[in-house]
């Protein structure tokens, strides 16, 4: 039999109870997209910046919150949150104006912590002081986006900086006892099982968390031309969640699984479509883990 760590699991260790993640925008850019790094972006990015679900960015942050706690239904007091700055680069660009923003979600009540998503070239000393500062303010969690260790995959997808910086990141992070979180992708183009497989391996033995997300090819992406001239094949339902499986078996127990699948934009997702009921994915994951006695942490 195999454990593995939720995310809802290791909330209800750290803050004694459920806690719902609030999707906000700290109107960020990306290195990737203005030229400082690269043009164009990841080519699996969407214009949301790998955000959709956030809120309107011209909003104030309260505002903001107050529109998510709304769009996930919640009702009754009492309920926890943690501010999730998905879109974009996290701590690129005007770093007082952003400490400003993450302090002022971290203030508001029923906010239990931060989620801040950045790349891990964006990690400079200024930016690490930032998180400090708001690690001693709040339980803050930095997510990486990584998405595979494999160089060629890496030129391919656009994200325009090597592991080593991967490497520095999560060590620089660790220092400071902040929560790392790193993002992997399943189904990039050329990738083998064996590479995705060695992703996950790599990461395990470096990270405190990790978030699988599936290859989604979204309108409007250069991903989604590369799909069109039929240069790769998205992964069918099956292999994902055979994928997943053997993923959740290598990882350390220790390792929190904060996702097991994403979920893009419906109105631009190209493909591949079974994805879009995640219900159903979950449900058919779960089948799959029991019958392979893989089970969650039950506290
Ligand atoms: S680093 Fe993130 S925001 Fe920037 S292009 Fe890549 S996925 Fe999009």
């Amino acid at each position: 039999m195999k454990r593995y760590l939720s995310a809802n699991c290791y909330c209800r260790r750290i803050f004694g109870t459920k806690v719902y993640k609030l999707a906000l925008s700290a109107a960020t850019s990306c290195p990737n997209r203005d030229g400082t790094v690269g043009y164009g972006g990841c080519t699996f990015c969407s214009a949301g910046g790998s955000g959709d679900f956030a809120t309107s960015n011209n909003l104030c942050v309260a505002e903001q919150i107050e529109q998510a706690k709304h769009i996930l239904g919640s009702k009754g007091d009492g309920l926890k949150y943690i501010a999730y700055f998905q879109s974009f680069t996290g701590t690129y660009g005007d770093l007082d104006r952003l400490e400003r923003i993450y302090c002022e979600a971290a203030d508001e009540p029923d906010i239990v912590g931060l989620s801040i998503a950045t790349r891990p070239d964006c990690l400079a000393p200024d930016a690490l002081a930032m998180l400090r500062r708001l690690s001693e303010r709040t339980t803050l969690w930095v997510e990486l986006g990584l998405q595979t260790i494999h160089p060629i995959t890496a030129e391919r997808i656009n994200r325009c900086y090597p592991l080593s910086v991967y490497e520095k990141a999560v060590a620089d992070l660790a220092e400071m006892n902040i929560h790392r979180i790193t993002h992997v992708i399943f189904g990039l183009p050329g990738e083998s099982f064996d590479d995705m497989l060695k992703t996950v391996e790599f990461v395990g033995n470096r990270t405190d968390g990790i978030k699988l997300q599936l290859l989604h090819v979204l309108r409007g992406t250069k991903l989604a031309e590369e799909y069109r001239c039929g240069s790769f094949d998205v992964l069918s339902k099956e292999e994902y969640l055979t994928l997943v499986a053997d993923a959740v078996e290598i990882l350390p127990e220790s390792v929190v699984i904060h996702r097991l699948t994403g979920d893009g934009a419906k109105r631009d997702l190209i493909a591949p479509i079974w994805s879009a009921d995640k219900k159903r994915v979950l449900a058919d994951l779960n089948a799959v883990f029991r019958g392979r006695g893989i089970l969650p942490f039950e506290k």
